[in-house]
């Protein structure tokens, strides 16, 4: 069978759901035509399951959804939307939204438009992708009918990305739907064909008008598709990475002195953050992967005996990060901390690994790290993107033994959230003496011991090594 034939069996069985019955049948008794519409047509076609649906009515959409609620049972609530015109009602796992058809005007100056009611084709016309134009219709003369005025059958089927109509209009009055483009195509591996690539381009600048959480939304379904480097790459090759991410994009290209020269590192972490997305959909330590190198290009440097450097990029990059979580409208709340963390620490296991990995240097790691080792590993193991085989086997034979040691290590002291197991309060009562810096000292000097593998995290030998520090400070036990 063809794409078009299981696509469209498939299309009939989503229908099955005794909810689209109730829907027409309303639409019916209202005498008002009653359409799915968008994303849940779309994918239904393409055979990906879908929660939301779309309901487009030629009349009240609210009062359709008031209606539906009533048919359904007694208990099915209706959060109306009266400013935007729309209705939404929970039933089993569907989350189903109904507005009227309309036609759309924009101005200059705003993504918000002016709305009129308007028909089917007026409301088609207002989508942003041929693909999320196509609606059904749910009315009795042509049940479960596909309406497809922009051929968006075929796009999916050519996996095009195409806007219905002038693609400068379309990004020029909503430049979120750039943005959109960019993420469907990275989440359904699709192209965005080249006229409306091109618009992308030209109209990039229209980004000023957006606001960071919309931007950050599409950024985030970004990041979270299966190869987030596919949309990353457009982001940067349409120019909109430079528009609201310069960092980002100063990343980009090399420089070679002496015949030497130092890797790409956007590609790179677009290696890194792919590598993440293979074994993780934690956004946040994605987010790290997106910043793990982005001072390097503030830290770069050039000597004749050792060539490119980029010393110091760990501590400058987790420096950036609460400006630019600031800036592109992220949480400054403990996600931030937790993507500071990762972009400070992400070269410590690649050093370790690098040398005779000690218990002592394991427990340091496992201190600092805390709760995030496991996230961190799996960051260091995915920077590892050398082309040269050898080395990536050898890096990761090396972060084998690393994994290892951090088991058997927290098997012996738990360091994860380390506690002191001795507080401030017990050494001033033991010695008698006052609250001062010697009592600092004291504590310190137990954590270094238990880092250092000379007593275990473990009150009775944190104890025993309190009192004998205490000797050498000239202290000695009250009574
Ligand atoms: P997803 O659920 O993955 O986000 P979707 O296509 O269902 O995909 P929604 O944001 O729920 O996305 O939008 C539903 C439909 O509304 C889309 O399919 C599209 O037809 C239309 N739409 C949404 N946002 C825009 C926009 N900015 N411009 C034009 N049409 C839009």
């Amino acid at each position: 069978m063809k794409f078009n034939e299981l696509s469209y069996i498939h299309m009939k069985k989503c229908l099955n759901d005794p909810i689209f019955n109730i829907i027409s049948q309303v639409g019916e008794l209202e005498k008002t035509p009653v359409f799915v519409i968008g994303g849940f047509v779309r994918d239904a076609l393409l055979k990906r399951s879908s929660k939301d649906i779309d309901i487009v009515a030629l009349g009240s959409g609210i009062e359709i959804a008031k209606k539906v609620a009533k048919k359904i049972g007694p208990k099915v609530k209706v959060s109306v939307f009266k400013n935007f015109g729309t209705a939404m009602l929970r039933h089993g796992d569907y989350e189903i939204e109904f507005v009227g058809a309309r036609k759309e005007s924009y101005r200059q100056s705003s993504r918000k438009p002016i709305i009129e009611n308007g028909t089917l084709e007026d409301d088609q016309n207002r989508r942003d992708f041929t693909i999320n134009a196509l609606a059904i219709s749910l009315n009795k003369e042509n049940y479960g009918e596909l309406i497809d005025p922009f051929n968006g059958v075929e796009d999916i089927q050519k996996k095009i990305i195409r806007t219905p109509l002038d693609p400068d209009t379309t990004f020029s009055d909503d430049p979120l739907r750039m943005f959109r483009a960019v993420r469907f195509s990275s989440q359904l591996h699709f192209t965005i064909e080249e006229k409306t690539f091109t618009s992308i381009s030209n109209n990039k600048d229209r980004v000023k008008i957006l606001s960071g959480e919309r931007i950050i939304d599409e950024l985030n379904k970004i990041l979270l598709s299966s190869k987030p480097s596919i949309g990353l790459k457009i982001l940067e090759k349409t120019g909109l990475v430079a528009e609201f991410f310069p960092e980002f994009q100063k990343l980009k290209g090399v420089e070679t002195k002496d015949g030497k020269m130092h890797k790409d590192n956007f590609y790179h972490t677009l290696e890194v953050v792919d590598n993440v997305r293979s074994k993780s959909d934690n956004l946040w330590l994605l987010w790290a992967a997106l910043l793990h190198d982005i001072a390097k290009p503030k830290t770069k440097r050039y000597s004749k005996e050792v060539g490119w450097t980029f010393h110091g990029h760990e501590f400058a990059g987790a420096k950036m990060i609460p400006s630019i979580f600031k800036r592109l409208k992220l949480p400054l709340n403990e996600k931030m901390k937790y993507v500071e963390k990762l972009v400070l620490l992400h070269l410590r296991p690649i050093v370790l690994s690098q040398d005779i990995v000690t218990d002592s240097a394991v427990r340091r790691l496992l201190f600092d790290a805390g709760d995030e080792v496991d996230d961190l590993m799996l960051l260091c193991e995915a920077d590892i993107t050398s082309k040269n085989e050898y080395t990536v086997q050898k890096h990761l034979s090396n972060f084998k033994i690393v994994r290892e040691k951090l088991i058997e290590i927290e098997g012996k002291d738990a360091l994860r959230n380390f506690q002191p197991p001795i507080s401030g309060e017990l050494i001033i009562e033991t010695f008698g003496i006052k609250p001062s810096k010697t009592v600092g000292d004291i504590k310190n000097a137990i954590k270094e011991a238990i880092l250092e593998g000379e007593i275990h995290n473990d009150h009775k030998e944190a104890y025993d090594f309190m009192l004998k520090k205490g000797r050498e400070l000239g202290l000695n036990p009250k009574r």
